[in-house]
């Protein structure tokens, strides 16, 4: 088998696939360890799902995080104690550079400086050609080559996300020495972030947080609409990530500043507030494209399967995709388990089903919750207001963060809670239910 791509969706898949006693090929254009353009914030229900990380995390830096200090649009916020550590900050550096050593010492061999630029499937067998010439075959492979994943768009599975599909995120990450937030226990998070920081500006000269937010740009924000971004700063344990992020489309048709004036201006914000403490640096900043529009309807196709952001297997409100990218890995190693020593025809379905039950349903909620917000900026407002009072409901958020709880069972307690929240999720199942029973029927 080959795995392409040894981010966390490939070194997974092949860890996997190693210690199922499948031969496996892991390869990647870049030698590890490499920089992955990524904040690095993990909820911690990755221990509870990839266990046999916790006796491995020690050998990198790492740092937990139990409190979130969340804004709305118009300056609104709230801060969230879990009263335990909920999220895991590493540096995507190390973390993928363990990952890949976890893999190798699986079994798995790693070809590294191989850059993928064709793929061709046929009836018994995959072919791979690299930028330098080599060809490489295998009778299954697994698709984890990114955002841009090659495989996927050579065979057709993925012709590229549309502008309103995926998220520019503009982030730096900088020694402490350099640049550094001022509260390291707390992951900061700005939820319909105005480039321009007039909620900042309003928060600094003493205004209510209230009233009508204005578009980025001084244009095109809608009447209850709210820029279709978000701001972070998330600490590690010697450095810091901060960034900016918004909706292609959004960025394209509202902001005009180029990525690192963004940026720059951003942090200069930040550190007016007291946030951070230090100077923005060019050198860190690297700008990068997240998958923010769900999954694709068909993860894998024949003898190829297709993991992580290649899959679009992103969380489309937090923005989070490690933890999926190694789900989905994991997922697509164990439907070839499952499957060998051929690529039967049932492969492609039933790792498409397996992903659906475990991560569909939060997936696609994640991708309607983030529209829903982006529509009217009151939502935004009402959720921090609400996480003030329903401390109850917190609570079984959190226990679905660092692993106590399923999505699904999460999912059920907050539809009980609010009939009219059930009553919404019903009408648009029968409506979806309906439009794709006429696709079927015409
Ligand atoms: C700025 C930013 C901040 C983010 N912050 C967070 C966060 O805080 N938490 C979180 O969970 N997620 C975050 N994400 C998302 C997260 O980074 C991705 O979802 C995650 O990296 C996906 O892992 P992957 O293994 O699918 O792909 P990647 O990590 O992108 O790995 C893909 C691998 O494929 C290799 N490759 C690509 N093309 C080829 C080719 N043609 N031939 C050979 N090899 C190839 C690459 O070298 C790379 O090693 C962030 C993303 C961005 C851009």
């Amino acid at each position: 088998m080959i795995v392409v791509g040894a981010g966390p969706a490939g070194a997974t898949a092949a860890r996997t696939l190693a210690s199922g006693g499948i031969r496996v090929r892991l390869i990647d254009r870049s030698a590890f360890p490499r920089n992955k353009p990524c904040g690095g914030g993990i909820s911690l229900r990755v221990l509870r799902r990839f266990p046999y990380l916790d006796r491995e995390l020690p050998r990198i830096a790492t740092h937990v995080i139990s409190r979130l200090h969340l804004e709305g649009p118009a300056g609104e916020s709230t801060v969230i104690s879990a009263g335990r550590p909920a999220a895991l900050m590493i540096r995507r550096v190390e973390f993928d550079a363990l990952l890949v050593s976890l893999a190798v010492a699986a079994g798995a061999d790693l070809i590294s400086g191989a850059d993928v630029v064709h793929a061709r499937e046929d009836a018994d067998r995959v072919t791979l050609t690299t930028r330098d010439g080599r060809r490489f075959h295998a009778p299954i492979v697994v698709a984890a080559d990114g955002v841009h994943s090659i495989v996927a768009r050579r065979l057709g599975l993925n012709p590229g996300w549309p502008a309103s599909a995926v998220a520019l995120d503009m982030m730096e990450e900088s020694p402490r020495a350099v640049l550094r937030d001022v509260d390291p226990s707390t992951l900061w998070v700005a939820y319909g972030y105005d480039h321009q920081g007039r909620q900042a500006d309003r928060l600094l000269h003493g205004e209510k947080p209230a009233g009508r937010p204005l578009g980025p740009g001084g244009i095109a924000c809608p009447r209850r609409g709210t820029p279709e971004g978000y701001a972070y700063v998330f600490p590690k344990r010697d450095h810091v990530n901060i960034g900016i992020g918004y909706v292609l489309s959004h960025y394209r048709q509202a902001v005009d500043q180029a990525p690192y004036d963004v940026q720059r201006a951003f942090v200069a914000r930040l550190r007016e507030r007291n946030i951070v403490v230090g100077e923005s640096t060019r050198k860190n900043f690297t700008p990068f494209i997240i998958p923010v529009g769900g999954p694709l309807r068909e993860p894998g196709r024949g003898r190829v399967l297709v993991a992580g952001d290649a899959g679009g297997f992103v969380n489309a409100f937090t923005a989070e995709g490690i933890y999926y990218a190694m789900v989905s890995g994991d997922l697509a190693a164990r439907a070839i388990l499952t499957c060998r020593p051929d690529a039967s025809p049932g492969l492609a379905r039933r790792y498409g089903r397996s992903c659906d039950d475990e991560i569909g349903v939060e997936l696609r909620d994640s991708v309607r919750i983030q529209q829903y917000l982006f529509a009217d900026r009151r939502r935004i407002a009402r959720i921090i207001g609400g996480a003030n009072r329903e401390r109850a409901l917190i609570q079984l958020i959190l226990e679905f963060v660092v692993g106590r709880r399923s999505y699904r069972g999460l999912r059920r307690r907050m539809l009980a809670r609010s009939p009219l929240l059930a009553c919404r999720v019903a009408w648009e199942r029968l409506v979806k239910k309906n439009i794709v029973g006429l696709g079927a029927s015409v």
